[in-house]
């Protein structure tokens, strides 16, 4: 089995005294899309901000592509290919949609290539380039947080409730942009409560319970013995 894009290991964080990451063990197979799923409060959002950086973990180790990447700050991350798109998406809402893009070229990567990517996974990004990106519909700024990751060329999207807030249709299509994403080669862990929809893209599955996994395993598999768990509330 080749290394995994991501290995979490032993991973414990806490705000103040209270600890909210208990011992998380997580692999994400390269190339595989992965749905991390669990009720409110279980600290998948804690778990997104220690990988990503945003927070410091209190014991255990990240590796990335093999690289240990603990207490590594988010720019760091970036430069070794990991791309998280926050809850609640990232734009700036008084750049235009092309600005927001075009912006991203200090990554490196090319003005007219990172346009081509974004217009050609969004092409309403493309009908709406002119218009300033605080104007668009919450699945509009949510595309344009998803181009604006792939400029960036990464390794690894992390997606933090992609569906926060959005009707079902505009999640369905999200997440169907999601499965051609990694197509192209791109690995993705989805924090998602619409369990059902995240399972339809996913390869694999975790469940986390209480600041651990409590699951892992296929989609199907994860659907039948957890569901209890998982579908509380959202389908
Ligand atoms: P949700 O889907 O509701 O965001 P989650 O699984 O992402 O849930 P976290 O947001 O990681 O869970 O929260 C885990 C625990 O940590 C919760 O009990 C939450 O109240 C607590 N928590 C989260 N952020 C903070 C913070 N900044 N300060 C103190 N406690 C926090």
């Amino acid at each position: 089995m080749s290394v995994p894009i991501l290995e979490v290991v032993d991973l414990h964080a806490a705000y103040g005294r209270i600890e909210v990451l208990r011992g998380v063990d997580l692999a994400v197979p390269k190339g595989a899309v992965m749905a991390l799923l669990g009720p409110n409060g279980a600290g998948k959002s804690t778990l997104v901000k220690v990988i990503s950086g945003q927070k410091e973990q209190t014991s255990g180790d990240i590796h990335l592509a093999g690289v240990n990447v603990r207490h590594r700050r988010s720019d760091e991350l970036a430069r070794v290919g990991l791309c998280t798109i926050p809850e609640g998406r990232s734009v700036f809402p008084n750049l235009t949609v092309q600005e927001n893009l075009t912006l991203m070229s200090y990554a490196g990567v090319p003005t007219p290539a990172i346009l081509d990517t974004a217009f050609g996974y969004f092409p309403r990004l493309h009908e709406r380039r002119h218009q300033l990106a605080g104007t668009l519909s919450g699945g509009e700024q949510q595309m344009l947080a998803m181009s604006r990751a792939l400029a960036s060329d990464p390794a690894l999207l992390l997606l933090d409730e992609l569906s926060m807030g959005l009707a079902p249709l505009i999640v369905d299509e999200l997440y169907d942009t999601v499965a051609r994403i990694a197509q192209s080669g791109v690995s993705i862990l989805c924090i998602e409560q619409f369990a059902r929809t995240a399972l339809r893209v996913s390869d694999y599955a975790a469940v986390m319970s209480g600041g651990r996994i409590v699951a892992s395993g296929e989609p199907g598999e994860i659907l039948d013995t957890m569901a209890d768990v998982i579908l509380g509330g959202a389908a």
